[in-house]
């Protein structure tokens, strides 16, 4: 699973940047008091409550994203963890507005800079004599150098 999510990361996310949130302090219209995600009502929970070292039967309780980005959204304790184990392109990213909770794994980054570097190759053997066409190439071609850089950039480190 190139999307896979290392569990130390999963983990630390959830230690530092959720924390669990009082249902009475939640908003009180009826959609607030559900989990976004599976839409079940969440249940009290205690707020001295350590997670993520639940018991696996802990009734669903709301957390709030914490980080440096955009994104204060509300989930289900469980769900959300469901959700960052999932392995998929947008794993580390929240299911509402889509902000990155943290840089996409490495071994995705990997994979699409891999094959990058393969359509770039291959672009670069197209021997086009057709003026058109070749300017199609090179705007294919400078899309991807921008994608490459992109993926070398800090912003996925
Ligand atoms: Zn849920
Ligand atoms: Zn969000």
């Amino acid at each position: 699973m190139p999307y896979r999510i290392d569990d130390s990361i999963i983990s630390n996310f959830l230690t530092t940047h959720t924390r669990p949130i009082r249902l009475s302090s939640l908003p009180q219209d009826p959609s607030s008091q559900h989990c976004p995600i599976c839409h079940l009502p969440y249940a009290p929970q205690d707020p001295s409550y350590v997670h993520p070292l639940h018991p696996p039967d802990t009734p669903e309780y709301p957390v709030q994203v914490r980080c440096r980005g955009p994104c204060k959204h509300v989930f289900g304790r469980i769900c959300i963890e469901r959700h960052m184990r999932g392995g998929q392109p947008w794993s580390h990213t929240c299911p509402i507005c889509r902000a990155e909770w943290f840089p996409a794994p490495n071994a995705g980054r990997r994979e699409v800079l891999a094959a990058t570097e393969i359509a770039l190759d291959a672009l670069a053997r197209i021997d086009a004599a057709d003026v058109e066409v070749r300017a199609e190439v090179e705007r294919v071609e400078e899309a991807l150098r921008r994608i490459r850089e992109v993926l070398y950039g800090s912003r996925w480190i």
